[in-house]
């Protein structure tokens, strides 16, 4: 993907493009931020701009896609074919890591200088699979730039790194993409609906790549009825709330997405009993969500939110059968107002 097509990072797009366009690029860039918000198609981006030779309008600024650069580097970025352009050289785990041998072999080009393009790009991906020999291989030629070789490290987990990796890189901050970017992505270039991508952009936190992966996804497509069939449910209920456990693990599995929808249903009605005019995330619902909050006290509600926050690092951490799990969820969350025990208010800004 070219830069200047990168949705949803204008300042980012717009800061490397000057860096380039006034010779003064760095000679390494942390790339950091969420995953799937498109840093690896920005470094693709970036080196056909820097090496782009095709004529366009604003030279330097933005690239052609057309030149022998553009082409076979843009390639690289949409197919993660790692051989297509000679100086574009893409270091992705072999395995579970990024091997102090594929760190060498690189790095043992480096002195020399490109074969076609006027700068060589290394693209770490992720910066954070590096093994710990292999980030200090890479540290030393970081200290020690050469002259027409730049890196890109990218990491949705910047904190994983070696502080001193990070002092050698100039860092690029990534953001989450927009709601409305987001869902007007999906349309144009995934082929999705308007309802579809209305529907699951705010579940999607600013990132294609949590997006596609939920176009697939059984709790998603299911979302109305598991939303009617919860909402429908009396306090105190047990055995409505153990046959709506059954009927998701049977229809859509136990899924982590499952506890995204409810906590979202959670501060959905915390926002109306609390009175705040905002959009909700589950707007259609809000009469069902109105009637069914005021069954129970901020506090109550403050109390299941917490909940799921421990049963999301449950599924997480201990690895808790899911569909016990879920049915124990389930019967907490449609408990009797303050069945939860007693528990002390939390301020509401700390929670919005
Ligand atoms: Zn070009």
């Amino acid at each position: 993907m070219l830069l200047h097509e990168l949705v949803g990072h204008d300042r980012v797009v717009s800061a490397l493009a000057q860096a380039n366009a006034s010779g003064t690029a760095h000679h390494a860039y942390l790339f950091q931020g969420p995953m799937g918000v498109g840093k690896r198609q920005a470094a693709f981006g970036f080196a056909a701009l820097v090496n782009c030779v095709g004529e366009v309008s604003e030279p330097g600024r933005v690239a052609c896609g057309r030149c022998r650069h553009c082409r076979r580097i843009l390639a690289m970025g949409a197919t993660e074919a790692s051989t297509a352009h000679p100086d574009v050289l893409a270091l992705v785990p072999d395995g579970r890591q990024i091997k102090i041998a594929q760190v060498r072999d690189v790095l043992r080009m480096v002195p020399f200088p490109p074969i076609e393009a006027r700068f060589r790009f290394v693209i770490v991906d992720p910066a954070d699979g590096l093994g710990e020999e292999a980030a200090n291989a890479l540290l030393k030629t970081l200290e020690e730039p050469p002259s027409r070789t730049r890196f890109i490290l990218l990491s949705s987990r910047p904190a994983a790194l070696l502080t001193t990796i990070k002092s050698r890189c100039q860092r690029v901050v990534f953001g989450r993409i927009p709601e409305g970017e987001l869902a007007a992505l999906l349309v144009a270039r995934h082929g999705w609906s308007e309802e579809l991508a209305a529907r699951l952009a705010p579940v999607a936190d600013g990132s294609v790549g949590a997006a596609l992966a939920l176009e697939d996804d059984p709790v998603m497509a299911a979302r109305d009825e598991i939303m009617t069939r919860f909402l429908g449910i009396g306090p105190g209920d047990r055995l409505g709330a153990l046959a709506l456990a059954a009927w998701i693990s049977e229809h859509a599995g136990a899924r982590d997405t499952i506890v995204d929808l409810l906590e979202r249903l959670l501060r959905d009605a915390l926002l109306v009993r609390l009175g705040v005019s905002q959009r909700l995330f589950h707007e259609d619902l809000r009469p069902a969500i109105t009637a069914w909050a005021t069954r129970y006290g901020s506090a109550a509600l403050l109390a299941r939110l917490d909940l799921l926050s421990e049963t999301r690092r449950g599924l997480a951490v201990f690895n808790t059968n899911p569909r016990l799990t879920l049915e124990r969820l389930l019967l907490a969350l449609l408990a009797f107002p303050g069945a939860e025990g007693e528990r002390a208010m939390i301020p509401h800004n700390e929670v919005l």
